[in-house]
């Protein structure tokens, strides 16, 4: 029962957060464009003043909800439910008109995040023979990852589709713990070209048992396959992202699957079940990004015997409930897929116990707001003569960590890691984690005489100043490897 009071405490939280995020975009927008567009009315003072009424909307059921007792919650989930849906969605409605506001380009460095942190594959954009990976990246008004690929033109047929091209939530240009939730899409153009697609549905008709399961695996061999190649490029990172989205973004039912897609419980299934223990060390985190799922997963079952009280009388008790496959057949073939030869070509080792501990070690360093590269321990000095050489050796280590192994991977986990320890962050500096904005409302409800305004802008300042934080960490984490590599 008491999880119901942490979860929509938490839920709204996230929809603060993400108000918050898209306000700031918004902001940034606002501030950039040329000074005539300013005058007249505009897409984003319209968004941003509905957007601010969302927001105080959001922090009054916050705190009215902080006040109410485990029990009261519990009696009335149905109704916090329903209003945290109506929220959800008008979010998304503002979301959307971000479409129409001109961005062509994410900060340099999600487009260096989305370029180093896969090797090159040779993805080439039909007709480049330069043999480089060419994508171009847009900022688009879409909330869904699932969008994200855009839809190919209608010149190229199935076979030569336009796959080059990524579109990035703008709201979420500026959140590295949710960019891995890209990598799943990169990741479908690398199962497609590498062969590892076909040659996971090619080993169906062997452990399948039934032609409808067949077929379901089939259809379900990319999502599967993206989604194990995200894991292994970023460990929990992407199983953090992905359980974050699953958990409060995903608007029907947690076990519902697609033709297309296996259910989001699926995904959470076997991602667990893949990186649990690679480190065993991470265990502790995995579960920990587990407890608000479950939550998530209750309330879920309780909505569903709530529809399904009224057909139960009628329905024929004897009939399957779903003609998908079972967990363990799902489990057995993602185990396939991740044996099989073409699968092992492309995937880096999984994160080990050193690694892991160099990253608990980098996550302390963000959590004092310190850049990564300051804990530099040998006496390894930059020889930089004047401005210039800075400037030059600086684009030159950019350009060269392009062809280098990514440590992103690293910096992402340690800012994942660090969200997962809110305690110690409290008492510690004053950058508090973004996932942590339950706690943080209900420490600025606490306060009185606060207004909502105030509390928006208190808000506004942590977003930034953990962003700020995690992505000096990442330019200099990448700085410095290549400066250790090439000393
Ligand atoms: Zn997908």
């Amino acid at each position: 029962m008491e999880q119901y009071h942490t979860l929509f405490q938490d839920w709204l939280g996230q929809l603060v957060e993400r108000v918050v995020r898209l306000e700031q975009y918004l902001l940034e927008r606002e501030a950039s464009a040329p000074s005539r567009v300013k005058a007249g009315p505009n897409v984003v003072s319209d968004v941003l003043s509905c957007l601010d009424n969302l927001a105080q909307l959001l922090l009054d059921k916050a705190t009215f909800f902080l006040t109410e007792n485990e029990q009261s919650v519990a009696d009335h989930r149905s109704q916090y439910y329903a209003s945290a849906l109506i929220a959800t969605d008008q979010y998304r409605r503002l979301h959307a008109f971000a479409a129409y506001i001109p961005s062509p380009w994410p900060s340099p460095e999600l487009d260096m995040f989305l370029r180093t942190v896969l090797p090159r594959r040779n993805l080439n954009a039909p007709g480049d023979n330069s043999g480089r990976m060419a994508w171009t990246i847009l900022l688009s008004g879409e909330y869904n990852f699932s969008h994200i690929l855009a839809t190919p033109p209608n010149e190229f047929t199935e076979h030569h589709r336009l796959h080059n091209l990524l579109s990035v939530p703008a709201a979420e240009k500026d959140n590295p713990l949710m960019w891995p939730n890209l990598l799943h899409e990169l990741a479908h153009v690398i199962g497609e070209t590498e062969g590892i697609i076909a040659a996971a549905q090619a080993t169906l008709p062997g452990i399948a048992e039934t032609r409808q399961t067949e077929r379901i695996l089939a259809l379900w061999t990319p999502e599967i396959v993206a989604d194990l190649i995200a894991a292994d490029y970023v460990g929990i990172a992407y199983f953090g992202a992905f359980v974050t989205f699953a958990t409060y973004w995903v608007p029907c039912s947690l076990w519902e699957p697609t033709t297309s897609h296996p259910s989001p419980s699926n995904r959470v299934d076997y991602l667990y079940n893949h990186l649990k223990g690679r480190p065993a060390s991470f265990d502790t985190a995995l579960d920990t990004l587990l407890t608000p799922y479950h939550a998530r997963q209750r309330l879920d079952t309780e909505d569903y015997k709530a529809r399904n009280e009224l057909f139960d009388t009628i329905r024929d008790p004897t009939s399957p409930d779903r003609p998908y496959p079972s967990n363990d057949e799902l489990t057995r073939y993602v185990r396939l897929i991740v044996a099989l030869s073409e699968y092992r070509n492309i995937t880096p080792d999984a994160i080990d116990e050193a690694t892991a501990a160099h990253i608990k070690g980098l996550a302390t360093q963000v959590k004092e707001g310190q850049l990564i590269s300051s804990r530099r321990t040998d006496p390894c000095s930059i020889p930089f003569e004047s401005p210039e050489d800075v400037r030059k050796d600086f684009s030159a280590a950019k350009q060269k960590l392009k062809e280098l192994p990514n440590e992103f991977r690293d910096i992402l986990n340690a800012a994942l890691i660090r969200t997962l320890h809110p305690h110690s962050i409290v008492v510690g500096k004053k950058t508090t984690a973004v996932s942590f904005y339950g706690r943080l409302l209900s420490e600025y409800c606490d306060q009185s005489g606060h207004t909502m305004r105030k509390r928006l802008l208190d808000l506004r300042r942590t977003v930034n100043n953990l962003d700020s934080v995690i992505s000096k960490s990442m330019e200099a984490a990448l700085v410095m490897t290549f400066y250790q590599q090439h000393k």
